[in-house]
């Protein structure tokens, strides 16, 4: 059953239209990839279904709710669709276990002992305990991005939207986080993301989207996508990411 439903959604930039009706049907405990080149829309997609942008026409639900459009509920969209960005987006100032505690205390009505408790499990589940009093600058860009792993999940989203967020890593911690999204995705966790790791993409993912200039262009299994790609642009996509050792 669709989860979460993206229905001919057009969004602009001023004059310029950057998603030109896109749809997109995610199912619970899905993995959905969305690649393509730089400026085909992954992200300009995420941030429209988590309402950091509104969209121009069409409709976003989540869970038969719709969640685009005047009057919706920001902050109930935002706990049950969780977001990671490529940049982390930390806040300097707070400790690890205040940035994953702030929301579920400020908006998601847990005390402090339940959600710092929560905090730590998560947490420990991607082997960041040691850390919860340190600040963001003093971690690896590794570590601060199991961070903010931690901080979407604090507020048990029933989505998790991903926006490559390996892309600023150095490559030696790009399998730790790696990792830690593949077990998500064990664990049935529904999740779109938007990646430049094609290797990753073939084993975690049950529907790959290729975009190109605002559209899917084509979508399919990884194994379709990858190995028997339908459309010109796609092949010539793919094989640029080949050249540059991607997949
Ligand atoms: P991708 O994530 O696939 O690289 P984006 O969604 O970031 O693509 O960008 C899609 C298009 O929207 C690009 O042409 C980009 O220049 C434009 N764009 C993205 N963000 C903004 C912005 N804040 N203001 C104006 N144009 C933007
Ligand atoms: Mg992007």
């Amino acid at each position: 059953m669709t989860f979460l439903e993206v229905r001919d959604v057009h969004m602009s930039y001023g004059h310029n239209e950057v998603l030109k009706g896109v749809s997109l049907d995610v199912a619970k405990h899905e993995v959905v990839c969305l690649i393509g080149a730089s400026g085909s829309g992954k992200s300009t997609l995420l941030r429209c279904i988590n309402a950091l942008e509104t969209i121009t026409s069409g409709e976003i639900r989540v869970d038969g709710d719709v969640v685009s459009g005047p009057g919706v509920d920001v902050n109930r969209l935002r706990r049950n669709v969780g977001m990671v960005f490529q940049s982390y987006n930390l806040f300097p100032h707070m400790s690890v276990l205040r940035n994953i505690t702030l929301a579920p205390t400020r908006i998601g009505g847990k005390s402090k002992e339940e959600a710092e408790a929560q905090a730590l499990e998560l947490l420990g589940r991607v082997g960041m305990r040691d850390k919860s009093h340190a600040f963001p600058d003093a971690l690896s860009g590794g570590q601060q991005q199991r961070v903010a792993i931690v901080r979407a999940l604090a507020s048990n989203p029933q989505v998790l939207l991903l926006d490559e967020i390996t892309a600023a890593l150095d490559p030696e911690l790009v399998g730790d986080v790696l990792g830690i999204v593949r077990e998500l995705a064990e664990d049935g966790l529904t999740m779109l993301l938007a990646t430049h790791e094609m290797g990753f993409a073939k084993d975690v993912a049950s529907q790959v989207c290729f975009l190109h200039q605002g559209r899917i262009l084509e979508r399919g299994t990884a194994a379709q996508i990858f190995e028997e790609p339908q459309e010109e642009r796609t092949r010539q996509f793919l094989s640029r990411v080949v050249t540059a050792g991607r997949l």
